[in-house]
């Protein structure tokens, strides 16, 4: 499903990924974990097609296709789901609204018709219903005065709504609390299917005790450096990275 292979990436004038190599299958969930700035972010910009970073070597393949060639709005149209995307404060922007907009363009893209009001409000009840939400959210201006754990509800509503073929969150080391974490563990869970694949960013070893991964890896000065199962993640939480980069500079 995605393919990346030797990726290297620059923010002005610093390198920062410097040949990542990641394979995701259908059905898969990947937890990357790293040390704070080890590039972790930077991929999933890089990946979300955000402005700022240049891409100056490797390839990233979904389903074949070029991911790196194409707009962000290309990439959410070929199935896959960026939190990046959707970020925004929109203060005049009703939600709802909103996040039909989002799902017609990516219908259209699709060659499907347009959802009309009554079936889209059916398919949000069904989401809400899935994920364990209210619909306080949707009634309320895009992200304009979310907090944190409302943000992130949101994402992970925009994501069950939208459904993906591969999505790809991160979680920044930004306060999230741990209802916020069982939002997102939830959602991953919720969603989890043989045909979605997710990637997980995550700084919080935390959250792996809720989304039981397939595959973690472990990134570090640009790269990945380890990768293994759950497992990995159990000890990565014991011992820190310290082990890991002395075995990595070892070989
Ligand atoms: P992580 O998410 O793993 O903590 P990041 O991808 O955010 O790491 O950052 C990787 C490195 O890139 C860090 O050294 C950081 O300081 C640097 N970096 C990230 N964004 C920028 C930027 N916009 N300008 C300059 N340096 C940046
Ligand atoms: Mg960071
Ligand atoms: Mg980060």
């Amino acid at each position: 499903m995605l393919s990346v292979n030797g990726l290297k990436a620059k923010v002005g004038e610093t390198e920062i990924l410097k040949g990542l190599d990641l394979e995701v299958k259908p059905g898969e969930i990947h937890a990357i974990m790293g040390p704070n700035g080890s590039g972790k972010s930077t991929f999933s910009h890089v990946l979300s097609g955000r402005d700022g970073y240049e891409v100056t070597g490797g390839s990233v393949l979904f389903e074949g296709q070029d991911l790196l060639d194409m707009e962000p709005e290309e990439r959410a149209q070929a199935g896959v789901f960026l939190a990046f995307q959707y970020p925004v404060e929109l203060p005049g922007v009703n939600n709802t609204y909103f996040l039909k907009a989002a799902l017609n363009s990516i219908r259209k893209a699709r060659g499907e018709s347009e959802l009309d009001a009554v079936t889209f409000m059916r398919l949000i009840k069904e989401k809400l219903k899935i994920l364990h939400l209210d619909d306080s959210l949707l009634k309320r201006a895009v992200n304009s005065g979310f907090s944190g754990g409302e943000k992130k509800r949101n994402e992970i509503f925009q994501m069950a709504l939208l459904e993906p073929k591969l999505a790809i969150l991160d979680e920044t080391d930004s306060g999230l609390d741990i209802d916020a974490l069982r939002v997102v563990a939830d959602g991953v869970n919720a969603l989890r299917s043989p045909e979605r694949s997710m990637i997980v960013v995550t700084h919080y070893q935390r959250l792996l005790d809720y989304i039981e991964p397939d595959h973690v890896h472990v990134l570090a000065k640009g790269r990945i450096i380890r990768s293994g199962g759950k497992e990995l993640a159990l000890e990565l939480e014991e011992k820190g990275y310290g082990w890991v980069l002395e075995q990595e500079q070892a070989a």
